[in-house]
This record gives structure tokens, sequence and C-alpha cells, in this order.
């Protein structure tokens, strides 16, 4: 495995996970990040722990000279940037498809010139659509919906297209489903859910869930990703081009897992002055 690792959206919550790791491991990380929803403390924290071994370009993925920049001497790359918001996408799918397409080619082509060995991006459960029928297996007929899902099921598809037009570069896809754990920013959006309701749960504010709470999600815990990107990345005969599903393959409902955070948080002292959930129809 390449020791120097370009990790975009380093400042995001998986990506300051993983750089933090691979630092751990004795790898050399440089990240690009434009802080669109990066935190600064999150670079902050790997650049005063790890010194020169990390260093973090503030810039945007698009940008070709910020790019070539950071790909000097890298090995492996991990593309995690990318406009993460559903809501977002709805409301400016221009943007979004500028971020996640644009800049992702931009990127994967700029990295196949760089004689980068291994390219790992993140995909997304969400290529399934309303699929709930855990566990997904890579083969189900994707049904994306919304300009973010499409988005990431396009990235699949161009990894698979440019595979053979950049012969010595392995490209991996991996399709994150509900990713949670540290450093994770509770206004993230819907997959943030368990951040937002430990935020609320400690600030004595009854959470809210929509629905009647038997939806079902798989939440998978980000140092499982951290792993499945290391492993990839030391494979010794790798696929030039794979696309995998990370997750857990077992749906938990919103109504177990408030029971399990309501749990921990007893657990360590905490009394609550609510029983459950307020529950509110779906927005
Ligand atoms: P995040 O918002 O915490 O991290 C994304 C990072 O990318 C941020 O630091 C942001 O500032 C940076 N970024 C965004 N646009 C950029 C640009 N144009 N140039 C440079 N940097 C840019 O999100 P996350 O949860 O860590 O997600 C990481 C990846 O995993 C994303 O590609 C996301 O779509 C994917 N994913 C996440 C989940 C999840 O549950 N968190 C699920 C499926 C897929």
């Amino acid at each position: 495995m390449s020791k120097l690792w370009l990790v975009t959206g380093a400042a995001g919550f998986i990506g300051c996970n993983l750089a933090s790791t691979l630092l751990k491991r004795g790898c050399d990380v440089v990240g690009l990040d434009n802080f669109s929803t990066g935190n600064r403390e999150n670079a902050a924290r790997l650049e005063q722990k790890y010194g020169d071994r990390f260093r973090l370009i503030e810039g945007d993925i698009r940008d070709p000279s910020a790019v070539a920049q950071a790909l000097e001497g890298v090995g492996t790359v991990a593309h995690l940037a990318a406009q993460v918001s559903v809501q977002k996408s709805i409301h400016d799918p221009v943007e979004t498809d500028s971020i996640n397409n644009n800049g992702y080619l931009g990127i994967l082509s700029a990295a196949g010139k760089a004689g980068v060995k291994s390219f790992i991006y993140a995909s997304s459960c969400a290529v399934y659509g309303d699929n709930e029928a855990l566990p997904l297996a890579e083969t189900e007929i994707p049904a994306p919906m919304s300009p973010y899902a499409v988005s990431k099921l396009s990235n699949d598809l161009y990894a698979s297209a440019m595979t053979p037009l950049i012969p010595g570069m392995q490209i991996t896809g991996l399709r994150f489903f509900n990713i949670f754990g540290p450093w994770q920013d509770a206004s993230g959006g819907y997959a943030a859910v368990i951040p937002k309701w430990i935020d609320l749960c400690r600030a004595g504010t009854r959470p809210v869930m929509y629905g009647d709470g038997n939806a079902t999600r798989d939440f998978c815990y980000v140092g499982n990703v951290v792993e499945a990107v290391w492993k990839i990345a030391a494979m010794e005969s790798p696929l030039p081009h794979a696309v995998y599903n990370i997750g857990t393959g077992v749906g938990t409902s919103l109504l177990d897992l408030f029971d399990v955070i309501v749990a921990a948080l007893k657990a360590r002292g905490l009394t609550f002055s609510f029983e459950g959930p307020e529950k509110q129809p779906w927005k």
C-alpha cells in the first residue's frame, strides 16, 4: 500500500475519521477540502496531533490546480468530498451535479494521469431508492429518487466506463449506508439522526420522530467504513473495478434506535423527563 494518501473531504465526518486512522497506522495524508460542510476543527485536530504528516489544502475539487497540487506523489485516493444533502440537491440539482459529477470526473481523470494506483470513492445506498429489502445486494436494480442519488449512481457508471481508459488504476466505489460515529455533525441531514437525538436528549429536549417509527435504516459505524477503505487499498490482487455496499445488512427501526440511545444515556446517569419521542408526520 502506498504511504501517501489523498483524502478529499478530509474536514468532513467520514473524511476526518479515515484520515485519523490512516495517520495512526503510519500513512501520510493530504486533505483537500473547501469547508463547505466540513469543520475546521477536524482538520486542526489532525494537524495538531500529526504535524507535517497531515497537510490540508483548502480548495475546491473542481479547481484543477488545487487537485494537481493535492495529487503530488499520492498512491491512493479516497474521494469523499461531495455535496451530501439530498434536500440541497433537490433545490439546486445543477450545483450538485457540478460538484458530484464534474468534480468527481476531474479528480478521477487527474488521478489516472498522476499515476495513482488505487482510487476509492464514496457512492451511496441512495442509488437503491426506497428499496428496504435488507440486506441489499449490489446487483439490485438502482432506482435513484433525488439528484443526489443520481449523481452517486452516475459516479458508479463513470467508474465502470473509465476503468479500461485508465488501466493502471484500480477504481472502487463504496455505497455507504447510514453512517454514524465520532465527529458527525448533528446538523448534517437525516443520516445524522443519531447525534441529533443524543444532543437533544442530553439537553433535556424531547426529540421529534417522523412517521410511526417503524421505518428501518441500515445504520453502520464509521469504523467499518474506514476498515473497508483500508482493506481495499491493501488488496494484493484487486479487481480493476468494483462497487461494494458498505452497511451491516440489518435494518433498525427508528423506535428501536430511540430505545438504544435512551438506554445508553441512562447507563451514563442521564435522567429523562419524557417517555418517548414526539411523533410527527413525515414532512
Ligand atoms: P460531510 O459533509 O461531513 O463531508 C463532506 C466533505 O466534503 C466536507 O468536509 C465538505 O466541506 C467537503 N466538500 C464538499 N464539496 C466540496 C468541494 N466542491 N471541494 C472540496 N471539498 C468539498 O459528509 P460525510 O458524511 O463525511 O460524507 C462523505 C462522503 O460519503 C460523501 O461523498 C457522501 O455523499 C458519502 N455518503 C455519506 C453517508 C453518511 O451516512 N454520512 C452515506 C452515504 C454516502
